[in-house]
């Protein structure tokens, strides 16, 4: 006797004990692996740019070892967002935003983001034709990772110059996706272990190809999540196949699972104020794209002007009470609107030719001023604004950066100065008085900040510069009800130029 209670007592303090260690464990794993982010942007993205000659020509004896250290920086990415994922399962923590929609789409979106990393080894990812209408409940975002995954192995294990396909396949209640390669196959002794975490069949492999081997173990867990499963089949020197099924339906309408793509980054929202006392022809009404408000007259444009919430402004020269020359002073010499893009509507008084326009162009003033001959028609409106906004001070973009880490400071504006100038701050506090002094085509955000959150400063970028185009990029991954409140959400570490200058809307510069 006597020996049982501290028996029972043991027990339950190892078990405390145990929960406490696991959960500094995986605190510690997540602090560190942010943490490490940060620095890892600077150093992948300044190779980023030696890599890709933005700076001029390297050595021939220097180019090898930029491109050793960039291929090796990206592979240290890589493995933070590998540990972080796997600690994220394990600790439950991992968070699906399940949805029906169509597949094919999905797929093919996905086979185009991984197309360049073939490319590199002309290796083609070929997607097989499908009439597939097929809907699934997945993540959107999870499935894309999924096919990165698999895709990324795929092309890592093929011959150079190799195929790669992608096809998908209807069964009973399910969709098969599978992809298949023509590479080394997979030997029959590491067939058990593969979807195990830390597994690669050769080591020494990873060295040249890269790679964690927690890729399969994520992905397994990543389609198990979402109702689904995973295989292989492989033969040893001739390839493999990598399959996924997910529980699906046929779309209920074909036509629209169709049309059903998943949201681009041009979510971007361009608020027009539009001043015409005479909307003929077809009313520009709001889309995606475009947010109109229209008034009539000269006090209500007088009030809508003061309100400043406009990216772009369309004035009738003509307007009935005869103030149009006069809003047009109006908008051109106050602080607040005269740097907008104005689309001014009236029977052309100058002839405007291409050659004319051109030189106007050259012409601070005049490029932001277009001439529209009324009736305003909802293409040509919705043509003339984003023309305007790309060619306003020569198509560069004025964007803010709110980080607090100084090196960024050096290396973001560097991996953008091909299309934007960059204004650094180091805080909330500093962004919110820039936000004040000065109009921004794009607001880039840390999250972390030192006197706050850069969520803080969403609401008033919205309110006070709804032109703007908000990203995020920090060290966590933001979820994905956050995302929504930003027109992009960029993971440091292993962003590149292009990723930066599509998630403002640019259009990629390819490596030459
Ligand atoms: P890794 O990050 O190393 O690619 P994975 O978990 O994705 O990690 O893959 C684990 C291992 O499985 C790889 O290192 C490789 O040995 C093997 N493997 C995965 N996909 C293929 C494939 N398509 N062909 C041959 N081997 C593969």
């Amino acid at each position: 006797e006597g020996t049982t209670p501290p028996r029972i007592y043991e027990v339950f303090a190892d078990i405390t004990e145990q929960r406490a260690a696991d959960r500094i464990k995986s605190e510690f794993v997540s602090t560190v692996s942010h943490e490490l982010r940060t620095p890892l942007t600077s150093i992948s993205g300044a190779l980023g740019m030696l890599d890709a000659g933005a700076l001029g020509p390297l050595p021939d004896n220097m180019r090898p070892l930029v491109s050793i250290a960039l291929k090796n920086s990206k592979r240290l990415s890589q493995l933070i967002n590998d540990l972080l994922d796997i600690e994220k399962i394990a600790a439950g923590k991992l968070q699906f935003e399940m949805k029906w929609q169509a597949l094919q789409p999905l797929i093919a979106q996905a086979v185009e983001a991984n197309q360049a990393y073939g490319t590199e080894r002309g290796i083609t990812l070929r997607l097989a034709e499908t009439d597939d209408t097929t809907v699934v409940r997945a993540d959107a975002g999870r499935l894309a990772q999924v096919m990165a995954n698999l895709l990324s192995n795929a092309v890592k294990f093929s011959q150079d110059g190799g195929t790669v396909d992608i096809q998908l396949t209807p069964l009973d209640g399910w969709t098969r996706v599978s992809v298949t390669d023509h590479g080394c196959g997979i030997p029959d002794s590491f067939r058990s272990h593969i979807f195990q975490k830390f597994s690669q069949a050769d080591a020494s492999d990873s060295r040249q190809k890269g790679g964690t081997g927690l890729g399969l173990a994520i992905t397994r867990e990543l389609v198990e999540r979402m109702g689904g499963r995973i295989g292989f089949e492989s033969e040893e020197g001739k390839g493999s196949v990598f399959w996924f099924e997910l529980p699906s339906h046929a779309a209920p309408d074909p036509e629209q699972a169709a049309l059903r793509l998943p949201a681009q980054a041009h979510q971007h929202t361009t608020r027009v104020l539009i001043i015409d006392d005479e909307p003929q022809g077809e009313a520009p009404a709001s889309h995606d794209a475009l947010a109109v408000v229209n008034v009539r007259d000269r006090q209500s444009a007088l009030d809508a002007l003061q309100q400043g919430l406009y990216g772009a402004i369309c004035l009738n020269l003509d307007l009935r009470d005869g103030s149009g020359l006069e809003l047009f002073r109006h908008i051109r010499s106050h602080e607040a609107t005269c740097d907008l893009p104005l689309l001014v509507l009236s029977e052309p008084i100058i002839p405007v030719t291409p050659d004319t326009s051109q030189e106007a162009a050259a012409n601070s003033t005049s490029a932001r001023v277009r001439w529209l001959t009324p009736p305003l028609q909802r293409e040509e409106l919705l043509c003339a604004v984003e023309d305007i906004i790309v060619a306003r001070t020569g198509g560069r973009l004025r964007v803010l950066y709110v980080e607090d880490d100084a090196d960024l400071h050096q290396v973001i504006p560097a991996m953008m100065a091909s299309d934007c100038d960059v204004d650094c701050v180091r805080s909330v506090a500093d962004g919110r008085t820039r936000l004040y002094a000065r109009r921004y085509d794009a607001v880039i955000l840390d999250i972390d900040l030192p006197d706050g959150s850069g969520w803080d400063l969403v609401p008033e970028i919205r309110k006070n510069q709804p032109q703007a185009r908000i990203v995020v990029l920090s060290g966590k991954t933001v979820a994905a009800q956050d995302a929504k409140r930003v027109e992009r959400a960029l993971l440091k570490s292993a962003v590149s130029s292009n990723d930066l200058l599509a998630a403002l809307g640019r259009q990629q510069h390819r490596k030459p």
